[in-house]
């Protein structure tokens, strides 16, 4: 499912995902990832699909969005791991370009320090750099990097990265209690970050299911102390800690719609019954797809959320369902 959504995005309206990475490879293993641990860590680039299969899927989606009368802001590449370990990348940006919508890259920078990344990215229209850390063990504990991968090497890449963009550069920092939430750790990071000069700086904190029942939030005080830290060096900081919305489009097929987004994006039980109103269906799709293990159950925080199961047998199910 290369396509999916529109989904209602906090940063970018209704956002079109584009899912370029087979589930779930990536070059880390947050401890808060929503999409649970990852499956297979790798750093060397490499093709997933035919950019022309992804340019049509996508062509394909938008169509089908609009003929249901639903909008799009965003094509966002926002896969079931990070966009670019896609050595097609910048080719998929480039064949996406005469659909005339704007595009988004939501990466977690590991792969920043090569050229031929920053050269990819540079074709997006915005783009969402992940900061969680400036210290190598900090680095190390909350995003659990592929071994091969080096932070100071990172860093270099996303100043180099910023100097030569002129889209919308914004960075995004995950707060995770008592990992990289401390006093002197967010004076360095907002001094890394104030050398970027990014358009935007989010603060975000988990608000689904993690991977690691133990990767919490912090209180509302340890937040709000980290936005005034941030804020001191950062022209323009915001949270990113609200709801998105319910404002899931439905574009024809409620299991694959409910597919495809709950494998990017887990859904709120409240979020699936709107859009199963604008569907004008009922939970029996749903209840099918949990008894066919498609679709797990999680609580998080007094919220149940429906996600994609993964295909190792039991881990994710196991891992977010002890969560209360
Ligand atoms: S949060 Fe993003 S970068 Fe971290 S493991 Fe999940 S997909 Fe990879």
């Amino acid at each position: 499912m290369i396509a999916f959504g529109p989904v209602p995005s906090r940063r970018l309206g209704r956002s079109l995902g584009i899912n370029n990475i087979p589930p779930k490879i990536c070059t880390y293993s947050c401890v808060y990832c929503q999409l649970g641990r990852t499956l297979r860590m790798q750093a060397d680039r490499r093709a997933f699909y035919e950019p022309e299969e992804v340019a049509r899927v996508v062509a394909d989606k938008i169509a089908r969005t609009r003929e249901a009368g639903e909008s799009i802001d965003y094509l966002t590449f926002v896969p079931d791991g990070e966009p670019t370990l896609d050595v097609h990348l910048g080719r998929e940006i480039e064949l996406l370009r005469p659909l005339g919508l704007p595009t988004a890259v939501i990466s977690n920078s590991s792969l920043i320090w090569r050229q031929d990344v920053r050269t990819d990215l540079l074709a997006a229209d915005w783009v969402s750099l992940k900061v969680d850390a400036v210290d190598e063990e900090m680095w190390r504990r909350i995003n659990r990097p592929h071994g091969s991968l080096e932070l100071s090497s990172i860093l270099e890449g996303v100043v180099a990265f910023a100097r030569e963009y002129t889209g919308e550069l914004v960075t995004e920092t995950m707060l995770v209690t008592g990992i990289n939430d401390g006093e002197s750790h967010l004076k360095a990071l907002a001094g890394f970050l104030a050398c970027l000069q990014p358009d935007r700086t989010y603060l975000s904190i988990p608000t689904r299911p993690p991977a690691e029942p133990w990767a919490q939030a912090p209180d509302e005080r340890a937040v709000n102390r980290a936005y005034h830290i941030l804020k001191e060096d950062v022209e323009q900081v915001e949270y990113l800690i609200g709801y998105e919305g319910n404002a899931f489009a439905f574009t024809g097929d409620v299991e694959q719609d409910l597919l495809s987004i709950t494998s990017v994006h887990p859904m709120r039980e409240d979020a699936v019954s709107d859009y199963l109103a604008r569907a004008d269906a009922g939970w029996a799709a749903v209840q099918r797809l949990v008894a066919e293990g498609q679709l797990v159950e999680a609580r998080h925080l007094g919220h149940t959320f429906y996600l994609r199961k993964l295909k190792v047998p039991g881990r994710r199910a196991k891992v977010l369902t002890k969560k209360g």
